[in-house]
Parts: C-alpha cells; structure tokens; sequence
C-alpha cells in the first residue's frame, strides 16, 4: 500500500503541484518490471538462459564474409523477449554489465575458436563492449584470459566501443586501449557519427576501424544530407588509415551506394541479420557452396 500511495503521489507531483491523483497499476508496472529483470537476468547468467546471435561483416567488393559481430539475445520465460536496448541499460544500471559483458565475450571467443578448429578457416568476431566494463580496472587482464581459456588467437578478436566510452575518460581509455592493442587485440569505433566526436582526440586513439552508424543509411539513398555524412566518413576513415565498415545495409541500392564510395565493409539485413549458431552455420556453408 505504501509502495502505491508513494507512485500516486510522484505521478500527482509530475503533472504539477497542488493535484491529487489515484494510484494506477501502470504507475508501478515499470519498477515491477525492473525487479523481475534483475531476479531473472542474476539467474539467466547463472544457468546459461542468454544467447548470442551472429551477424555477417561482408567485403563490400567481393561479397565475402569478412567475420561476424555477436550479439546478445535473451528470450526469457517470465519477461519474454528482451531486447539488447533494454538489457543493455538495464544492466550498466543495476551492476549486472560486467558477469553480462564477460559471459559475451568468453561465449564469442569460444564460438570463434570452435569455428577455426571445425572448419579450419578463421571467422574473426566483433564484440561489444560497454563503456562501464573498459573502466573496470581488470579489464585488460580478463580479455587476456579468456583468449588463453578459449584459444582464440589475439588477431581474430575486435572489440567495438562507442564515441561515449571514450570521452568521459579519453586519458584513460587510452591507456586501455594501447594494452588491449599491445594484446594483439583490434579496435573499433561503433555507431560512428552519433556520439560527440572530438576528432582531435579520435587521431590519438589506438583504434582499426570505424563503424558508421545505420541510422545514417536509412534514407542515404534517398536523403541528400545523409549521404553526404557517409561519403564523409569512408573519406575520413581513408585519410585517416583506418578500416570502415557501414552498417545498415538493407537493399542492393544501398550497397551500389557503399560501392560507389569505395566503402570496404557492410553488415545488414540485405545479406544477413544476425542469426544463431547453427542456422548462421548453414547460411555461410551454403554461400561457401555456391562460390565454389
Ligand atoms: P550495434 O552494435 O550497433 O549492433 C547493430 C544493431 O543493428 C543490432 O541490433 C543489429 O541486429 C541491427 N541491425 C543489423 N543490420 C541491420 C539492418 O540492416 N537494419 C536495421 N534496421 N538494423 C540492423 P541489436 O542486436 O538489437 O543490438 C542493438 C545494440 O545493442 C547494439 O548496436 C549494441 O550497441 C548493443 N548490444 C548488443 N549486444 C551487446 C552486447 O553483448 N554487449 C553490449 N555492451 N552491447 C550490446
Ligand atoms: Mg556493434
Ligand atoms: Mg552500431
């Protein structure tokens, strides 16, 4: 009762003092939400109840799959599906981002390593890493770790960080970086152009790549503005050594556009959306077929 006369009188509060309001189940259904996720989310990440979800990284030029970026999914019983937006915040939030960000990359790596071994060709693997998990003081060394435990070589990890991660701590993030890199580790810049981008400081970070943003290639076809932002940064990314890759690739149009720039690399839904194991198993043997 306590918990609903506190909602109601937040809510009479938010729409302005001097009001009374009656508490409404919606009113508390998001903190309810949120408790259950926590309860749910500690268990998942002890029974193994997350998985990941690969999506192809292509050569924009000869149509081959370069490596795939991992993506977490969760498809829990009592919250059903639970996507990376709101899992992702939710845990940076409640303390959860680094059994979470570290159950991610082992599983990767794993997947990677287990790969090469049954294939014999490498499938290099782009992980996504949380500005909280980079500042966490034994990052470096549990990176480390896990490319010993699963015996992925250091080369076939990249690891994606975002403009923000950079900026609150540009000195130390730099630190980082350069002993993630002494590791033999890539790095790259995700959702490119969204961020604040200091590009004085971008220069000074160790880093391999740049990933634009899909949200620029929606319209860039179409939109005049938007184009212009992506020709930009495959000719930044050139001048600046650096490998681009631009992401949301979802028609042939949109590619011949990439082409067109020159850009290297692409991930979207016009060659794959991220898939399982096993049915991205199937889809790049079946590619791997029809190219012999
Ligand atoms: P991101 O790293 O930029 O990943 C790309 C997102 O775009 C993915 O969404 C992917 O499914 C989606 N996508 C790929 N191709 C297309 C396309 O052609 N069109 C459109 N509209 N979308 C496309 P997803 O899996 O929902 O992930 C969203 C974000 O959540 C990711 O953005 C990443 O920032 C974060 N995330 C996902 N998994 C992890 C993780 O394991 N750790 C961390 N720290 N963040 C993660
Ligand atoms: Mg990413
Ligand atoms: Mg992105």
């Amino acid at each position: 009762l306590m918990i609903y006369a506190d909602a109601a009188m937040y809510a009479a509060k938010k729409s302005g003092r001097n009001n009374y309001v009656f508490y409404q189940e919606n009113m508390t259904s998001g903190t309810e939400r949120r408790s259950k996720m926590d309860e749910r989310l500690r268990l998942a990440l002890l029974n193994d109840g997350l998985s990941l979800a690969y999506q192809p990284k292509v050569e924009v030029n000869s149509g081959k799959v370069t490596g795939v970026e991992a993506l977490v999914r969760w498809q829990d019983d009592v919250l059903g599906t639970v996507t990376p937006d709101e899992l992702i915040p939710f845990a940076e939030d409640s303390n959860l981002i680094l059994p979470l960000g570290e159950w991610v990359l082992r599983k990767a790596c794993q997947f990677s390593a287990n790969w090469e071994k049954e294939f014999g060709v490498a499938l290099p693997i782009a992980v996504n890493i949380s500005a909280l998990q980079l500042s966490h003081r034994g990052f470096v060394e549990s990176v480390k770790l896990i490319l010993e435990e699963t015996g992925l070589a250091a080369n076939r990890l990249e690891l994606e960080l975002t403009e923000s991660t950079l900026v609150k701590d540009p000195k130390y993030a730099q630190g980082v970086m350069s002993a993630l890199r002494d590791a033999g580790v890539s790095l790259s810049i995700d959702d490119f152009g969204t961020g604040y981008s200091n590009l004085a400081q971008l220069r000074r970070f160790p880093i391999d790549r740049l990933k634009i943003d899909k949200s620029f290639m929606s319209e860039a076809v179409f939109n005049d503005q938007d184009a212009a932002i992506v020709k930009s940064v495959i000719a930044l990314a050139k001048i600046l050594n650096l490998k681009v890759t631009t992401e949301g690739i979802e028609t042939e149009e949109q590619l011949e556009f990439i082409r067109s720039l020159n850009g290297q690399e692409y991930q979207g839904y016009y060659y794959s959306k991220a898939l399982p194991a096993d049915e991205l198993k199937t889809l790049l043997l079946k590619k791997l077929a029809q190219a012999s």
